[in-house]
C-alpha cells in the first residue's frame, strides 16, 4: 500500500500545511465526507510538488467562477442566439470570454464551448472532415494525443490516422525530434484532409509555417492542437500557431492555467460557421457557463503584463531543471527541452529503473509526476522507461531558476533509495516527504 503523502510518523517536524478552501463550510454542512476528501486535497495540492507537464494551480477566482450560480442555467446556442430565455447575462459573460480568447491568440473567431481539449477536437474533426476522411498526426507514443487517431478514440475509430515520425536515428543531430522531410513525404502519399500537429509530450519548438508549407502541397488543412503550450504562446514565450493554422484547437487548463475546458480559433469565417454548428449542436447540448465565466477570468489573467513574465519563467525553469538533472546523469530525450516539459529517459541512470517505478516512489516523496513512454520505447505503456516533468505549476507557486537543482536532487534522492530496495527506501522518503514540505512552504499556492 502507498502511505499518503501526509500522513508521515518518521518527520514530525515539518508538518503539513492545510490551504483555506472558499466555500468548505458550506459544503460541510451539507455533505461532510466530501468536505473532507476536498480539505484533503488542498493539502495534497499544498505540500507537494506538482511536475505533472499538463497540470497548472489556478488563481482563486477562476475557482470562484466556478462555483457560482452560473452553472444553474441552460444556454444552449450562442450570445444573442440562444433556445431558452434569461440568459442576458450569460451573453455578455460569453462574449467577454469570445473577445479575450481573440485577443490573446490575435485571431479573429473563438469557440469558447467545448467541455474539454479532446471535446475541441472532435469538434474540429466534425467541422473539418467527413467520417473515414484521412488526416495525418504523430502517434501517442512518440508524444502525440489518444485524440490524434489512437484506434480505440473516436479520432481513430471514425476517420483514417496516418502517422508521421520523429527523427529515430541517435546519430542524426535532429535525434526524437520531428522529421519534417518525413512528415512531408507522408503527406504527399496520404493526401490527408488535414495535418495535425501539436503534442503532449513534444519538448520542443513546433515549426507551424513549415507545417502549413506541407500542408498547402496537398491542399490540406492545418489543424495546431496547442494544448500544452497555449499558455507559453499567449506570454510571447513559443511561437504562435496563426496566422499558419487554419484551425487551432487547445485546453484553458494546462499552461493557460485556466478551468478544465477547451477552445477552438480560426481566422476563416467559413470555418468558424462550421465550429460553431459542430461544437452546438453537433458534439454537445449546453455549455458549462460556470466554467466560461471562469476562462474568461483566466483570459484575462493571460492578457495582462505579468503573463510574459510566467511564460519566461516557466521555459527558464524547465531548461534549469533539465539541466539540473541532466548534471546527476539523467539523459533528456533530444538533449533539453524548448518549452516547459522534459521526457527524462531513465535507463542512463539504471537500466533497471522503469517510469512505473519512478513515478510511484516520486509520489511517495512528495513528487507528483506520470510515466511517459520515450520515443522508441521498448516497454509496454504501463510500465515506460522515462518519466514526463513540467513546471508550469511550481512556476506559479513561485519557484525559480536557483530552485530546480533542489527539486532536481529531490527527484534524484528518492529514485536512488527506490533502487536500493524498500526498507531504505521507507526511510529516505519520509526525509524527502519532508524536505519537499518545507520548500513548498516558503512557496504557498495563490490563495
Ligand atoms: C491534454 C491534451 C488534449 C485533451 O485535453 P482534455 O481536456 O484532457 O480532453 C488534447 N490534445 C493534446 C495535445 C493534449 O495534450
Amino acid at each position: 500500500m502507498t502511505p499518503s503523502v501526509l500522513s508521515d510518523a518518521h518527520a514530525p517536524h515539518s508538518p503539513a500545511s492545510t490551504p483555506p478552501v472558499p466555500g468548505i463550510a458550506t459544503i460541510r454542512a451539507t455533505d461532510p465526507a466530501i468536505a473532507d476528501l476536498i480539505v484533503k486535497e488542498a493539502q495534497r495540492q499544498e505540500n507537494t510538488l506538482e511536475l505533472i507537464a499538463s497540470e497548472n494551480h489556478t488563481s482563486p477566482a477562476v475557482m470562484a467562477a466556478m462555483g457560482t450560480c452560473l452553472t444553474n442555467k441552460y444556454a444552449e446556442g450562442y450570445p444573442n442566439a440562444r433556445y431558452y430565455g434569461g440568459c442576458e447575462f450569460h451573453d455578455q459573460v460569453e462574449t467577454l470570454a469570445i473577445e479575450r480568447a481573440k485577443q490573446m491568440f490575435g485571431c479573429k473567431f473563438a469557440n469558447v464551448q467545448p467541455h474539454s481539449g479532446a471535446q475541441a477536437n472532435a469538434a474540429a474533426f466534425m467541422a473539418c472532415m467527413e467520417p473515414g476522411s484521412t488526416f495525418a498526426s504523430l502517434v501517442l507514443k512518440d508524444g502525440g494525443h489518444l485524440s490524434h487517431g489512437m484506434k480505440i478514440n473516436f479520432s481513430g475509430r471514425y476517420y483514417n490516422p496516418v502517422h508521421y515520425p520523429l527523427h529515430y536515428d541517435v546519430s542524426h543531430k535532429d535525434f526524437e525530434r520531428i522529421d519534417y522531410d518525413a512528415v512531408e513525404k507522408v503527406v504527399l502519399e496520404h493526401k490527408p484532409k488535414m495535418l495535425l500537429c501539436g503534442y503532449s509530450a513534444y519538448p520542443r519548438t513546433i515549426d507551424f509555417a513549415r507545417f502549413r508549407a506541407i500542408a498547402d502541397k496537398v491542399g490540406a488543412l492545418l489543424m495546431s492542437d496547442v494544448a500544452h503550450i497555449a499558455g507559453l504562446i499567449v506570454g510571447g514565450a513559443h511561437p504562435s500557431p496563426f496566422p499558419h493554422s487554419h484551425i487551432v484547437t487547445t485546453t484553458t487548463h494546462k499552461t493557460l492555467r485556466g478551468p478544465r475546458g477547451g477552445l477552438i480559433l480560426t481566422n476563416d469565417e467559413e470555418l468558424a460557421k462550421k465550429i460553431d454548428k459542430a461544437v452546438f449542436p453537433g458534439m454537445q447540448g449546453g455549455p458549462l457557463m460556470h466554467v466560461i465565466a471562469a476562462k474568461a477570468i483566466a483570459f484575462g489573467e493571460c492578457l495582462r503584463p505579468e503573463w510574459k513574465t510566467y511564460a519566461a519563467q516557466v521555459v527558464r525553469n524547465a531548461k534549469a531543471l533539465a539541466d539540473a538533472l541532466i548534471k546527476l546523469n539523467y539523459r533528456i530525450t533530444t538533449g533539453g527541452t524548448d518549452n516547459h516539459l522534459m521526457l527524462v529517459d531513465l535507463r542512463k541512470r539504471s537500466e533497471a529503473l522503469t517510469g512505473a517505478d519512478a513515478s510511484r516512489w516520486l509520489e511517495r516523496s512528495g513528487i507528483i509526476s506520470n510515466m511517459n513512454g520515450i520515443p522508441s520505447d521498448p516497454r509496454p505503456p504501463k510500465v515506460t522507461s522515462g518519466i514526463r516533468l513540467g513546471t508550469p505549476a511550481i512556476t506559479t507557486r513561485g519557484l525559480r531558476e536557483a530552485d530546480m537543482a533542489t527539486v532536481a536532487s529531490f527527484i534524484d534522492r528518492a529514485l536512488s533509495a527506490g533502487l536500493k530496495g524498500e526498507t531504505e527506501f521507507t526511510h529516505a522518503s519520509a526525509e524527502i516527504r519532508n524536505d519537499v514540505r518545507s520548500l513548498c512552504q516558503k512557496f504557498p499556492l495563490p490563495h
